[in-house]
C-alpha cells in the first residue's frame, strides 16, 4: 500500500521525468505545490497546455515559435547568404544572447550518435539539404552561401560536421556553398548552449574554411 495519494505520485512521476530530476527532487517539487497558496499548481498547469498548445517548430528553420515561420526566418534584417547549423534550439537562444550573428539558423534535431540509436535518418538532414537550395534560390546564384557548422565540439558533434561536410561536397566544389565550422576556441565537451558571449564570439570570428 502507497503512503502517497494517488495524484501525488503521479505528479512526481510526471517530474520525474523532467531532465536532470531525480525521485527526491520530483518529491520536493510536488510538495512545493501542495504547499503553495496561489494556485501555482493551475498556474504551471495552463503555461503548459498553453505552450503544448501554441509552440512549433518552424518550418524553415525548425527552432522553436509559435508562428508557421519563426521571427529570425522572416526578418528582413538577417542576411540570407549565411546559415548557422547547429543541434538544438538552445543554441539558438546561445546565439542570439550573444549578439553576435546576423544570418540564418537551422536546427538540426540533435547529433549523430549510434550509442543513443540516432543515425542519419533521426535527424534533419534532408530539411537543412532543401533550406540550402531554397537559400540558393533566393540569392540568385550571384552569391555564395555560407554553412557554419555550429555543432558542440564533442565526439558526435564532430561526427555530424563530417557528415555535413560530405553532404554538401559537391555544391562546395561547385563554390556555391562556403562550409566553415566554430573555432575551437571552446574546449572539447563544451556545450554551446552554456558558452558565454564572448567565447560564442570568438569562437564565430575565428571560424574557419573546411
Ligand atoms: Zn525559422
Amino acid at each position: 500500500m502507497s503512503v502517497l495519494p494517488k495524484s501525488v505520485e503521479k505528479v512526481i512521476e510526471e517530474f520525474g521525468k523532467l531532465p536532470g530530476v531525480g525521485p527526491k527532487s520530483a518529491a520536493r517539487m510536488a510538495y512545493h505545490y501542495i504547499r503553495s497558496s496561489n494556485k501555482d499548481a493551475s498556474k504551471l498547469a495552463s503555461a503548459l497546455s498553453d505552450m503544448e498548445e501554441n509552440v512549433r517548430y518552424c518550418k524553415k528553420c525548425f527552432n522553436v515559435t509559435d508562428k508557421e515561420v519563426c521571427d529570425i526566418c522572416s526578418s528582413p534584417l538577417r542576411k540570407k547568404n549565411k546559415i548557422c547549423v547547429v543541434e538544438e534550439p538552445l543554441d539558438v537562444v546561445a546565439f542570439e544572447n550573444s549578439g553576435v550573428y546576423d544570418g540564418l539558423y537551422f536546427v538540426l534535431g540533435g547529433v549523430i550518435s549510434p550509442a543513443d540509436g540516432i543515425g542519419e535518418e533521426e535527424l534533419r538532414f534532408k530539411e537543412l539539404e532543401k533550406r540550402v537550395n531554397e537559400l540558393l534560390e533566393e540569392v540568385k546564384g550571384n552569391k555564395c552561401i555560407e554553412i557554419i557548422i555550429a555543432t558542440n565540439p564533442s565526439l558526435e558533434g564532430e561526427a555530424t560536421a563530417s557528415y555535413i561536410i560530405d553532404l554538401f561536397a559537391k555544391l562546395a566544389k561547385e563554390k556555391k556553398v562556403n562550409i566553415t565550422r566554430l573555432a575551437m576556441g571552446l574546449p572539447t565537451g563544451a556545450d554551446l548552449e552554456y558558452a558565454d558571449r564572448l567565447t560564442l564570439k570568438r569562437a564565430l570570428e575565428g571560424r574557419r574554411g573546411i
